[in-house]
């Protein structure tokens, strides 16, 4: 019998998109410190949030924790690393004063922010951080500052309640992942009450983050469906999922593997757009690919909006490690 003909389907694949400088060193990292130091390398959070990037650690012999305390006092000469999403002061000063050997994986991007963070505190000004209450990133950036020298802003509602001690001594900075439109919203809100407020010197929502929504925003108007590769506790990843539904894709959807797409509830589907959120493997953009195919006669169209060329070196401690292992 003949082979049932499958309906055709475009899938508008965005370019960037996945893997941002910031996580591909932070991971590197770790598989460094593995080859380097034997397992188990201990590793504070997830080091980046995905599962599918944090189980091939785990059988590579990296022990993920959340407090430094939970490491067994046998292993206290093992090293710890802290996640890419970066760690209040309080994190390397109890690592310190336990005497474990740390390696510091945050993105040199959020390291940016901390010190734009600092800088408007040494100029005499409250610091007004535009994120997204209990993030790990929102945590770390508030504990470079003592307590209280720092307002976390996440609604406009959060803007109409603060009142400041002195109007004309404020600064603001932002966590790196945030939508490009809804930042630019808040912070029109926050420059129209307080119109003293200083901007960090550079932008805080990095590059990755940018190019990334740029991508969604090509490739979703008219998709029928929209895919984005990422986990449901990152940040950038949601934001595209958003940005994705306010581009024009009648659905859109986070998805972790290619096993979690509802193939009864988007029903027939010509269009599909997909991307990855910063902290999603590549090889899981191809399983969603081949998902597809199994169903659909799948053409490959590109939505690119900018070539990537970012590259964090890891630290000169495991730079031996990478150069023997190449
Ligand atoms: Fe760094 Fe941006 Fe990647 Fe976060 S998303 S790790 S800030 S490059």
């Amino acid at each position: 019998p003949a082979l049932p003909i499958k309906p055709p389907l475009t899938i508008r694949l965005c370019q960037p998109r996945g893997f941002c400088a910031g996580v591909d060193r932070a991971i590197q990292i770790v598989v460094l410190a593995l080859k380097k130091y034997g397992a188990p390398v201990y590793v504070r959070h997830e080091i980046v949030h995905n599962r599918y990037v944090v189980e091939g650690l785990q059988q590579l012999g990296a022990v993920f924790i959340e407090e430094l305390h939970e490491i067994p006092a046998e292993h206290r000469d093992a090293p710890v690393v802290f996640s890419a999403h970066g760690v209040p002061k309080s994190v390397p000063a109890d690592a310190v004063a336990r005497n474990l050997f740390y390696l510091d994986a945050t993105c040199p991007l959020v390291s940016k922010v901390h010190k734009q963070a600092m800088r408007h505190q040494r100029l005499g000004r409250h610091v007004l951080l535009i994120g997204h209450a209990g993030h790990p990133e929102v945590i770390g950036t508030m504990g470079q500052l003592p307590p209280g020298a720092v307002t976390l802003i996440e609604t406009e509602a959060d803007i109409d309640r603060f009142e400041p001690e002195d109007a004309s001594a404020l600064g603001f900075v932002t966590q790196t992942t945030l939508s490009v439109e809804d930042t630019a919203g808040l912070l029109k809100a926050l420059e129209q009450r307080f119109p003293d407020l200083k901007a960090p010197a550079a932008e805080s929502i990095c590059y990755a983050t940018t190019n990334r929504q740029e991508a969604v925003k090509e490739a979703a108007p008219g998709a029928d469906l929209f895919l984005v590769v990422g986990a449901p506790n990152s940040s950038n990843s949601k934001r595209l999922v958003e940005v994705a539904e306010r581009a024009g894709a009648k659905m859109s959807l986070l998805v972790q593997r290619a096993s979690e797409i509802p193939w009864d509830e988007i029903g027939a589907v010509a269009t599909v757009g997909l991307s990855a959120g910063a902290s999603a493997p590549e090889i899981i953009v191809g399983e969603i690919i081949d998902a597809f195919r199994e169903r659909f006669d799948v053409r490959l169209d590109l939505a690119v909006t900018a070539t990537e060329l970012e590259n964090f070196p890891v630290m000169r401690a495991l730079r031996d490690v990478e150069l023997t292992a190449a």
